[in-house]
């Protein structure tokens, strides 16, 4: 088949991918080729935010990864989505707007990364910011990237605030100012009431470029390699791909470090034992995976203050499309996780390492679960888990998906912080501004009375909030994959730029955070950043 050539070929069209594809062909000078496996992102459940029900639920735009049977949940197998579209998870995901905690990125640089740090990281926020709130020294309001306010609330959120506030939780307009602790409705990325994926920040509006290549359903099996060097990527069932400058790997947590292995590049012994000739060892490739685990307790209400999967409430929403279409408002432009907040635990060292979303709907299995009736559903996650768990390859067929083992609380100390947010999330519940409205538990449906019942509800029930990062950490010691310039240690001409790099988790939902890590990648990409100088800052963030 014919062999295609450009400078640059970005594997994965998802938040990363789309950022650098914008970025790299700028300014004219260069070829760049954005591969994606899934198809294009023209939809209107993927444009219209309450879509998300469907998109998580379906697997057209989803790659439905699960777990290995995780030993600390019951043996359960968890659901991982993951985006397959352009935008990637970006078009799938919840929208929520959250940076972290200015001391996620410190402990980047601390961790042997200089330059990874919140002076330098901040500036990249804010170039991709476009909040409609307008420009302070916390906020940008002209990037790409639109944030604005949720153009419809429910009561459920409403109550849910103010009952947090009852709790002793103060009440925050801002996760992203001054202080990330407190409670109140989430900023979303959102445009006119619609999802702004990184598809539709970062790629649509450079689509007509005449240097830029977007190839959708372009799933890559491997990298080719000469010697040491990637000089390009080849296709399943299509052609090879060839990089002039570079490849760059923006498939994903789970993607990227699965490429990597089916390349011959991972540790030896486990790519040996699958038949794989390794062509570097590098033992951490796939290694120090972390994600949110998550506990969802569902209250049914006894009014119609929520979403519902009835049939006369379905109808309700439906014919509120011509509203959505026409008046870019109502329910529909609902990203279903409305509201939520930081606090600590009493493991907390520092700054919050619990955050809670409240979804204004009867949430079960991820919304595979339907059942009719009014309700809420009050998620809380430990933010800085210690557990890791790592990626590796069912097999040699790139069509497969990866093994994955989370390794959810294989560290006791992450059970102790869960069991805490619980009991937060369960005295808020018990407030009178949330009570008034309860008919009765849905989940869990047996009383809770001590911590081992918590303990136990978590072992069953937990699930993840979809944030996997980690698998191909930064770092410059034998476990890292990649240096601070995103360069795959041992190959040349190879980066990667996505979740995987992340050297930690960082204290929130992790959509904006993979977006400025690949405007950073962009500027060291082209030479415009220098790896350690720290950027300027205006005013800094209170690290709480
Ligand atoms: C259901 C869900 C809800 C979420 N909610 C939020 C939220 O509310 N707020 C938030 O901040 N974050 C949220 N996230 C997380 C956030 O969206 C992700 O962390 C972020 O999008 C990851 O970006 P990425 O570039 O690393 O990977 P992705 O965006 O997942 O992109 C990877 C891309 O690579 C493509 N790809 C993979 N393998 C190949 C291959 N072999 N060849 C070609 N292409 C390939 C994939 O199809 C995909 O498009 C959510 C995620 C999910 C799944």
């Amino acid at each position: 088949m014919k062999v295609e050539e450009f400078d640059y070929v970005i594997v994965g069209g998802g938040s990363a991918g789309c950022v650098l594809a914008n970025r790299l062909s700028e300014d004219g000078r260069y070829s760049v080729c954005l591969l994606e496996a899934g198809p294009s992102d023209n939809s209107l459940l993927i444009r219209m935010p309450i879509g998300i029900g469907f998109l998580v639920a379906g697997e057209k735009y989803n790659l439905p990864h699960h777990t290995e049977p995780e030993a600390h949940l019951n043996g359960r197998r968890l659901f991982w989505p993951r985006g397959k579209t352009l935008g990637g998870s970006s078009s799938i995901n919840a929208m929520v707007y959250i940076r972290g905690n200015p001391g996620d990125y410190d402990d980047w640089e601390k961790a042997g990364n200089p330059g990874w740090n919140w002076q330098s990281l901040k500036p990249y926020f804010l170039k991709a910011e476009g909040n409609e709130r307008g420009r302070d020294s916390h906020h940008n309001d002209s990037g790409p990237l639109a944030v604005s306010d949720l153009r419809w609330k429910t009561r459920a959120g409403e109550a849910f605030i103010r009952a947090a506030t009852s709790a002793g939780h103060s009440a925050n307009n801002d996760f992203n100012g001054q202080s990330q602790l407190g409670f109140g409705f989430y900023q979303v990325t959102q445009k006119n009431g619609r999802r702004c994926s990184a598809a539709a920040a970062y790629l649509h509006p450079a689509a007509t470029r005449e240097n830029l290549t977007v190839i959708t359903g372009a799933r890559v099996a491997n990298l080719v390699m000469q010697g040491n060097t990637a000089t390009g990527v080849q296709l399943i069932g299509g052609p090879e791909i060839c990089a002039r400058r570079e490849v760059i790997l923006c498939a994903g947590a789970l993607q990227s470090p699965q490429l990597l292995q089916l390349s011959g590049i991972g540790d030896e012994r486990q790519l040996k034992s699958l038949g794989i000739q390794p062509r570097l060892h590098l033992p951490g490739v796939g290694e120090n995976l972390q994600d949110h685990l998550d506990v969802t307790q569902v209250v049914r209400v006894n009014r119609p203050i929520t979403f519902s999967n009835s049939l006369w409430p379905t109808l309700k929403a439906a014919a509120s499309l011509p509203r959505f279409l026409w008046g870019n408002g109502g329910m529909l432009t609902s990203n279903g996780a409305e509201a939520g907040g930081f606090s600590r635990s009493s493991f907390a060292r520092g700054f919050a390492d619990l955050q809670f979303h409240l979804t204004s709907a009867p949430l079960f299995d991820h919304g595979r679960h339907r059942p009719g009736g009014y309700g809420y559903s009050l998620h809380v996650c430990g933010l800085r888990p210690k557990s890791r768990g790592s990626i590796s390859l069912r097999s040699t067929n790139p069509s497969d998906l990866p093994r994955i083992r989370a390794n959810f609380l294989s560290e006791p100390e992450d059970l102790q912080v869960l069991i805490e947010g619980v009991e937060q999330a369960r005295e808020i519940i018990e407030q009178p501004d949330l009570r008034q409205f309860h008919k009765h538990w849905w989940l869990p449906q047996r009383r809770l009375n001590s911590r081992s019942d918590i303990e136990e509800f978590i072992r069953e029930h937990a699930e993840s909030v979809y944030h996997p990062v980690g698998s191909c950490r930064m770092g410059d010691d034998p476990m890292a994959v990649v240096d601070g310039q995103l360069k795959v240690h041992g190959v040349e001409g190879l980066r990667i730029v996505d979740a995987s790099v992340m050297p930690n988790i960082v204290s929130g939902n992790t959509n904006a955070p993979v977006i400025a890590v690949a405007e950073r990648a962009a500027e060291l990409i082209l030479g415009r950043a220098s790896s350690a100088a720290p950027a300027a800052v205006t005013e800094e963030v209170a690290v709480d």
